[in-house]
């Protein structure tokens, strides 16, 4: 879409495809948190790089200390994630890899590589958000992935129900961030 709105179920059904691809062995659907790092490596053969210094990227040399929180680097089957950034919040790291792979699995194809600076991985984005500036189709799209890969609808709805909505328990259960949380639970009712 071009207007800079995301058709997000058809993004939720792409996390939910991927998830339902996960074998039993790595997670059986249920559990909590969503163990985004076994899915990464053991589904999609991707390596997560935790990089103090993301300008170390093959052809990421211009880039400046702290600029970036994500890349992908599809030609390569690697995810590079700000150590600093992903070393301060884990919930962060979770989600700026969840993040990528929604570039891996939707935008990847002719790119070689995608770099994601701090303002384009908003974990309580809305999808509808216009403006000025409005953030690129593609960034929106790879934070709805993360949402839908990391905080599952059909989890959401089982546990919310379970904790009485408690978003410091939901948060602690599902190992995201205040802001992801909130904004998912507003999502969905
Ligand atoms: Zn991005």
């Amino acid at each position: 879409m071009e207007d800079g709105t995301i058709d997000t179920d058809w993004v939720e059904r792409q996390a939910y495809d991927l998830l339902e691809g996960v074998p039993e062995f790595i997670w059986n659907g249920e559990s909590l948190p969503v163990p985004v790092d076994d899915i990464v490596d053991n589904v999609l053969g991707l390596k997560v790089r935790l990089a103090e210094d993301m300008s170390r990227a093959p052809g990421c040399e211009d880039l400046k200390p702290g600029e970036v929180s994500g890349l992908l680097l599809a030609h390569l089957g690697e995810i590079w994630v700000d150590a600093v950034e992903a070393g301060k919040w884990d919930t962060r790291r979770r989600f700026t890899v969840g993040h990528e792979v929604g570039h891996y699995l939707i935008h990847r194809d002719g790119r070689s590589q995608i770099f994601c600076r701090k303002a384009d991985i908003t974990e309580d984005e809305e999808p509808e958000r216009t403006g000025p500036a409005p953030k690129p189709v593609p960034e929106l799209e790879a934070d709805a992935f993360a949402a839908a890969l990391l905080m599952p609808e059909h989890l959401i709805r089982e546990h919310s129900v379970d904790c009485g909505r408690d978003l410091k328990e939901m948060e602690r259960r599902f190992n995201c961030s205040h802001k992801a949380m909130k904004h998912r639970l507003h999502a969905i009712r």
